[in-house]
């Protein structure tokens, strides 16, 4: 089929949810995908933060090949080998005691969020449900978690969703203290938020909102679906800071293009799920398992966390040059490899002009493009991409 074609089958066949790119990309290799035409783009999107291990990565790649062969699915009836160490390496690397698989952001965070609940309900003296959630928050589209997302866009059109969500601003921590009332049973935050536009909280946000949660005897759940994974340098994103949560949820670039996520909590919460609570049919199977695996082996043994914090200050230096040249350049920000510029005008049409050069990227929030590149990204990844965006820019 040609190119037209294809586009044509996509929309006569497939729901319309997407405003997609007239593009069909067919092949990826580390940071460089192609599309059905033949033609080369640097992925400076990674499929969502998703591929941080870069596209066909080989161990991954080979890992899945394997255990496919081997065994892909069976059910959490029984014990799973690769969950076990899966599950041994996500604790023995983080805050938490023990884990639970699934197979999406959104599905890690309705866990959270039910994991939470059962814990309020058996161990707070008061009747305590209520999630603070902060605005232009995004954790996920099932039901509790679009209810969960502060902002209404993705909202509308779904009444009524379930109750028991509030919303603070963001990096607030007085307004945040404010809303924590009786019925409160946690807080869940990102700790830098992705789809509300790479914002990055003040230091000792972190700090405040965990002193809150213990002051109050609530629970913090963080959702790292984003920056979790290597996204800003350390494996955790909190890790930069002196808080650590009570459940973390990730997913995104835990499988590298696999579909995984996971909820993982203390031993005190997590005591709150018994057999029975909470379940999933594919979540932790062999396979996902398998690409799990090996995307933490790489991360911990690779140099792929050092190369992320590396090339995310070049990077910045780069965009932050970029800033000077360009007045519409309001604010770069991020962390890592987790970087936002946010503009004075649209950036849709910066993001068009890339595509056509052969650069990917994406804009949240309609003015904020958003960089989160593979995290094996080199300089001369880096210097493409600005070269490209430059002239994108000074053709405006
Ligand atoms: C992408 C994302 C989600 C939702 O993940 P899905 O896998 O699309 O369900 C939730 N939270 C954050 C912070 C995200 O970036």
């Amino acid at each position: 089929m040609t190119t037209e074609e294809l586009i044509s089958n996509s929309n006569r066949y497939i729901m319309n949810t997407y405003s997609r790119l007239p593009v069909v990309l067919v092949r990826g290799e580390g940071v460089h995908v192609w599309d059905s035409d033949g033609k080369e783009y640097l992925d400076f999107l990674a499929g969502i933060a998703v591929c941080g291990l870069g596209h066909a990565n080989p161990s991954v790649s080979g890992a899945i090949c394997k255990q496919a062969e081997t065994l892909m699915h069976v059910s959490n009836i029984y014990h799973i080998e690769p969950q076990i160490r899966l599950a041994a390496l996500l604790v023995e690397n983080s805050f938490a005691d023990k884990a639970f698989f699934c197979n999406s952001g959104a599905e890690a965070n309705e866990a959270a969020i039910k994991l939470a609940r059962k814990y309020a309900h058996e161990n707070m003296d008061e009747e305590r449900y209520r999630i603070v959630t902060m605005k232009d928050s995004f954790h996920g589209r099932t039901l509790a978690t679009v209810a969960a997302t502060g902002q209404e866009k993705f909202q509308k059109g779904f009444d009524p969703l379930p109750t028991g969500f509030g919303y603070v601003p963001f990096d607030d921590l007085a307004s945040l203290e404010r809303a924590v009332a009786e019925d409160t049973c946690a807080v869940m935050v990102e700790v830098i938020q992705g789809e509300g536009g790479i914002k990055v909280p003040a230091d000792g946000y972190l700090e405040g909102v965990r002193k809150i949660c213990d002051d109050r005897r609530i629970l913090l759940i963080l959702d790292e679906v984003q920056t979790g994974m290597g996204r800003t340098g350390d494996l955790f994103a909190y890790e930069a800071s002196g808080a650590k949560p009570d459940i973390m949820t990730l997913a995104k670039a835990l499988g590298n293009g696999f579909p995984v996520g996971a909820m993982l909590a203390t031993d005190k919460v997590a005591a709150s799920f018994t057999p029975g609570s909470h379940a999933t049919t594919f979540g932790g199977n062999p396979l996902a398992m398998a690409a799990g695996i090996s995307v933490m082996d790489e991360l911990l043994h690779g140099g792929v966390l050092d190369n992320s914090r590396k090339m995310g200050v070049y990077f910045r230096e780069k965009l932050d040059e970029l800033k000077a040249n360009h007045a519409f350049i309001k604010e770069v920000r991020g962390r890592g490899l987790m970087l936002g510029m946010e503009l004075s005008i649209g950036g849709a049409d910066i993001v068009n002009g890339c595509m056509n050069k052969g650069l990917l990227m994406n804009c949240t929030c309609d003015n904020v493009l958003r960089f989160v590149p593979p995290l094996i990204i080199t300089k001369e990844d880096i210097d493409r991409a600005v070269d490209i965006l430059d002239e994108v820019m000074r053709n405006l």
